[in-house]
């Protein structure tokens, strides 16, 4: 890896009161990378990138977006650098028609392409522009995963962050949502995605770390970390 990364996490830790979430959490994300957080339940996935964004502070450590500190910005502005971040648990307004919720994932922006980048989502997925009038909380789960990541797209993000994308999904509609991942990737968006779901990850990530209680531990590339025995062994379920 070589050139100045796009975001750099070095030696982060995390806490909640007594509870290290994070202990040390070190890595780098390329531009035009698609770049995996992979690891157990609770290791201090969610946590990073909640730390990230500026929702948390960390208790040490650095985050660098293209060379600058973040961890001491506030979220919005985090935001405004373009750094999007689509949660866990999707976090939609499930009383809110789905075009109206992308429109909140354009509230940073004042510019005239808000439209165009409608369209565009509904071109990713033709299933939310047929049903844009309808209430987001009438979806299926993985229809509003595709809404989710369409919200946090509208912020035309430099870095995309995703949390467990495949959560709650059908082996067809996982497939579907890291399709749409690569795409995002062929359109020049850098992804940073945490997927409990190794497999998956791995098939489609570029780089990848394993996080394992609270500490970044092996990575490579995606092809990689396949092929590695101890991740085998650990996350990909043959033991
Ligand atoms: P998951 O995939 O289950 O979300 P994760 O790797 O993302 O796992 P985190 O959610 O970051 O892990 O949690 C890391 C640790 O911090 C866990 O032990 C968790 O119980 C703890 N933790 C998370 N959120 C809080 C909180 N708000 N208060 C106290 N402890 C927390």
């Amino acid at each position: 890896q070589t050139g100045k990364p796009l975001l750099e996490v070095r030696d982060l830790c995390v806490a909640y009161g007594a509870i290290e979430a994070v202990r040390s959490v070190s890595f780098t994300v390329q531009a035009g990378q698609i770049v995996s957080l992979i690891g157990s339940n609770g290791a201090g996935k969610t946590t990073t990138l909640r730390t990230i964004s500026g929702l948390l502070r960390p208790r040490s450590g650095q985050i660098l977006f293209e060379g600058r500190p973040i961890h001491t910005q506030p979220a919005h502005a985090i935001l405004g650098m373009g750094v999007a971040h689509c949660p866990e648990g999707r976090r939609l307004f499930p009383k809110m028609t789905v075009e109206e919720n992308l429109l909140l994932g354009a509230y940073t922006r004042k510019d005239e392409g808000i439209a165009e980048d409608v369209e565009r989502v509904y071109d990713l997925f033709p299933v939310l522009g047929e049903r844009r009038g309808n209430k987001a909380g009438l979806f299926s789960g993985g229809e509003q995963q595709m809404l989710a990541i369409g919200r946090a797209m509208m912020s035309r993000p430099r870095l995309l962050m995703l949390d467990e994308p495949s959560m709650g999904l059908s082996p067809i509609m996982t497939q579907r949502i890291f399709d749409t991942i690569r795409d995002l990737q062929r359109l020049g968006t850098t992804v940073l995605l945490v997927e409990q779901n190794a497999l998956a990850a791995l098939a489609q990530s570029d780089y990848a770390h394993v996080v394992d209680l609270g500490r970044t531990t092996i990575e490579g590339t995606g092809h990689d970390l396949l092929a590695d025995q101890r991740v085998r062994d650990a996350y990909l379920g043959e033991n």
